[in-house]
């Protein structure tokens, strides 16, 4: 756990960073965030998450209080002072303080905190044998594309899915097809040989895992699809996994009860993996291979 915090303009010590009772954030979920890698002390596609954030600030109307250089420099810090070099930062920003009101607060103050988290394994059985999915109903709000705090379903999602004994909940909306995880995006490969993950509406979360695995599948040549895809599609297809920042790409190899193609990573997943961890592996300045995460 982090030795430091970032709690607006300073590093504090963790165990007493604190910020207002009355941040919009803790009443409303008025915020937003980004979870950015860290590989080898270098930031894993960090444009990508800061034009991410970007956005979601901005349909959300609150100002950006930083530039990008200081926010890089921030969070840099933050990790230097904690001595990670492989893990994350998370990144969180509020609309500000103000008695409580619905109505956005005329010179609130956006606040700024950050918390870096050291690399936690992923167990080498996960990702060779694969792990579970179940499916739930997308109980979420209809912006799922902004990046925004509100994560109480997601938390709901995932705790289902740790009592049914699985990794990750994909969601489904009222038509029966799937959304996308509570904290990664879903893919599949069907029987026939295509790659398929929902496109980015507001239905989704564009993560940053999937626009750079996108990239890699067009470059491999792979047969890639932007579509929605059902739950019955789900449950027959070759193979499915989930990309996300910090599990990169997992294979599922279970859906609820259903055994996914024979029950092992499929060749695109393995693939896509290896790309991934060699794009991760190129920005920690390792060779392809020789760079480990934990
Ligand atoms: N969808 C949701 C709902 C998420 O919370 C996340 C991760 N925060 C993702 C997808 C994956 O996004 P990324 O690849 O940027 O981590």
């Amino acid at each position: 756990m982090s030795r430091f915090a970032y709690v607006n303009g300073r590093f504090v010590r963790y165990g007493s960073a604190t910020v207002h009772i009355e941040d919009r954030g803790y009443q409303f979920a008025d915020g937003v965030y980004e979870v950015i890698a860290l590989a080898g002390g270098k930031f894993v596609d960090l444009d990508l998450h800061l034009q991410r954030l970007d956005r979601s600030l901005s349909e959300l109307r609150i100002e950006r209080p930083m530039s990008d250089r200081a926010l890089t420099f921030v969070l840099d810090n933050l990790a230097k002072r904690n001595g990670i070099r492989n893990g994350s930062v998370y990144l969180q920003i509020t609309r500000g303080v103000a008695p409580r009101d619905f109505v956005f607060p005329r010179d609130a103050v956006p606040q700024v905190v950050a918390v870096a988290r050291r690399a936690k394994p992923i167990a080498q059985t996960a990702i060779e044998d694969g792990v579970k999915a179940i499916t739930i109903p997308d109980i979420r709000w209809a912006r799922c594309d902004i990046k925004s705090v509100a994560l109480l379903p997601a938390a709901l999602g995932k705790q289902a899915a740790r009592e049914a004994g699985a990794y990750e909940a994909w969601q489904y909306d009222r038509d029966g097809f799937i959304t996308e995880g509570t904290s990664s995006n879903a893919w599949i490969v069907t029987p026939d040989g295509d790659l398929v993950t929902r496109p980015a509406t507001n239905a989704i979360l564009n993560g940053i895992t999937r626009l750079v695995v996108i990239e890699l599948a067009k470059a491999a040549g792979l047969r890639f699809v932007e579509r929605p895809f059902s739950i019955k599609e789900a449950h027959a297809a070759r193979e499915a996994f989930v990309t996300s920042t910090t599990s990169f790409v997992m294979p599922i190899t279970q859906i609820d009860e259903t055994p996914i193609g024979n029950g092992k990573p499929g060749s695109f997943t393995r693939e896509l993996r290896e790309k991934y961890m060699a794009h991760m592996a190129e920005i920690a300045g390792a060779a392809a291979g020789t760079w480990k995460w934990a």
